[in-house]
């Protein structure tokens, strides 16, 4: 028997972690917070104190996978962290903008926690075996396959099948499937999309901000606009990092990107917004320098092209709200076609979505019937034999 929690991420988007036992031994994987929630809400919700945990396992620096890290140290987690290089680099960064600042100072996940792994190897914990696999979303970002008993759980976390710049591992087949579901049915592939953003780009040549998440999204945006542009300079270093990291890059992108990359021109929050688009992080507007570019932007009536996820309230989400900025998805989750793909090749198991409301979930439904539409943060699932039981409140 496997029994998998549903902590966070489930019904709504952020604070995404599952934990998986099998009944002597249990592994959580990810630890985000939530962009704009408040108290407890903010965090996964754990379905058992952190001292029953034996090993955590991060799959991405994002904050929704990521953020509650300084959280868990101060409950008391005192078991291996297992994330790969390239999270660990952008892991300071990401705790430094969403963690409680308190916790921030006195909860650093200290470094002999913390064990690093590579996509597609296979790590033991006790009795239960977390595979690995690159995900495609973001330089050394992962999925994992968890299997004990006998039975197999795979947590895709954030994952891209089809991306321009990132390669993904195929998945293995599974009992039970927990999918990206940020897109719903959204039918429209990526190369679609990043020709939708060319195009508005090139028509903005002269001057227009392109907001975007440090890690993942970035380098899309670059593989995908074909005209000169700036970034915000402290991104430089990092985009080197990510484009050069082994294996991490389409091989036949590296040139390219590099090219780019390099031609780009370096822009500073102090300076006047360019004559020419500008990438700069985060990509809501809620931290880093995107938030003083975007208010630069909205004062000088400097167009605007948001290409994620808008938490509601945020400063990106205010302003295509009023009609101030433009936006056009640049897919860095599963669209429809690629969802069907993977649940298809995993074996058509049961299905949960993560890091979606309901309404979404609804809509992925119509086309995947294995949906299990109901499962909510604080639900639990049992894998005995050929069946998958759901309870609620982590029974
Ligand atoms: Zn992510």
């Amino acid at each position: 028997m496997l029994k998998v929690d549903l902590q966070g991420g489930f019904g709504e988007k952020g604070r995404t972690s599952i934990a998986v036992s099998d009944g002597k031994t249990r592994v959580m994987l990810d630890a985000g917070i939530k962009v704009g929630a408040t108290g407890n809400e903010y965090y996964p919700k754990l379905a058992r104190p952190v001292t029953e945990i034996d090993a955590l396992f991060i799959s991405h620096a994002h904050e929704d996978h990521i953020g509650a890290l300084c959280r868990m140290i101060r409950q008391g987690y005192t078991g291996p962290i297992y994330m790969t290089a390239e999270t660990r680099t952008e892991m300071p960064a990401t705790l430094a903008q969403y963690a409680d600042p308190t916790e921030l100072r006195d909860f650093q996940p200290p470094e002999a926690q913390i064990r690093l792994f590579e996509p597609g190897e296979t790590v033991s914990v006790n009795a239960l075996g977390i595979e690995t696999g690159a995900s495609g979303h973001v330089v050394g970002g992962v999925w994992f396959s968890v299997e004990g008993a006998g039975r197999r759980v795979v947590y895709t976390a954030d994952i891209v099948p089809e991306s321009a710049v990132f390669p993904m591992d195929p998945l293995p087949s599974c009992d039970l499937l927990v999918l990206d579901a940020s897109y719903g049915a959204d039918p429209i592939p990526g190369a679609e999309r990043a020709r939708r953003i060319a195009k508005w780009v090139a028509d903005y040549a002269d001057g227009c901000l392109l907001p975007t998440p440090l890690s993942g999204r970035s380098l899309e945006l670059i593989a995908a606009i074909d005209v000169p542009f700036a970034i915000e300079a402290g991104m430089r270093e990092a985009l080197s990092v990510q484009i050069h990291a082994p294996g991490a890059v389409h091989a036949q992108r590296v040139g390219v990107l590099s090219k780019r990359l390099a031609a780009a021109r370096d822009w500073s929050v102090d300076d006047a917004l360019p004559g020419c688009p500008l990438l700069v992080h985060d990509g809501m507007g809620v931290a880093g320098p995107s938030r003083a570019a975007l208010a630069a932007a909205e004062l000088a009536g400097y167009p605007v092209l948001l290409s994620g996820h808008l938490p509601k309230g945020s400063p990106g989400a205010r302003l295509v709200d009023r009609g101030a900025a433009a936006w056009i998805r640049m897919p860095t989750h599963p669209t429809l076609p690629e969802n069907l793909a993977l649940w298809e090749a995993a074996g058509c198991p049961p299905l949960i979505g993560h890091s979606c409301d309901a309404v979404a979930l609804d809509a992925l439904r119509e086309h995947i019937s294995a949906l299990q539409t109901g499962a909510r943060t604080g639900d639990s699932y049992q894998i005995d034999k050929e069946t998958v039981y759901a309870h609620s409140d982590f029974q």
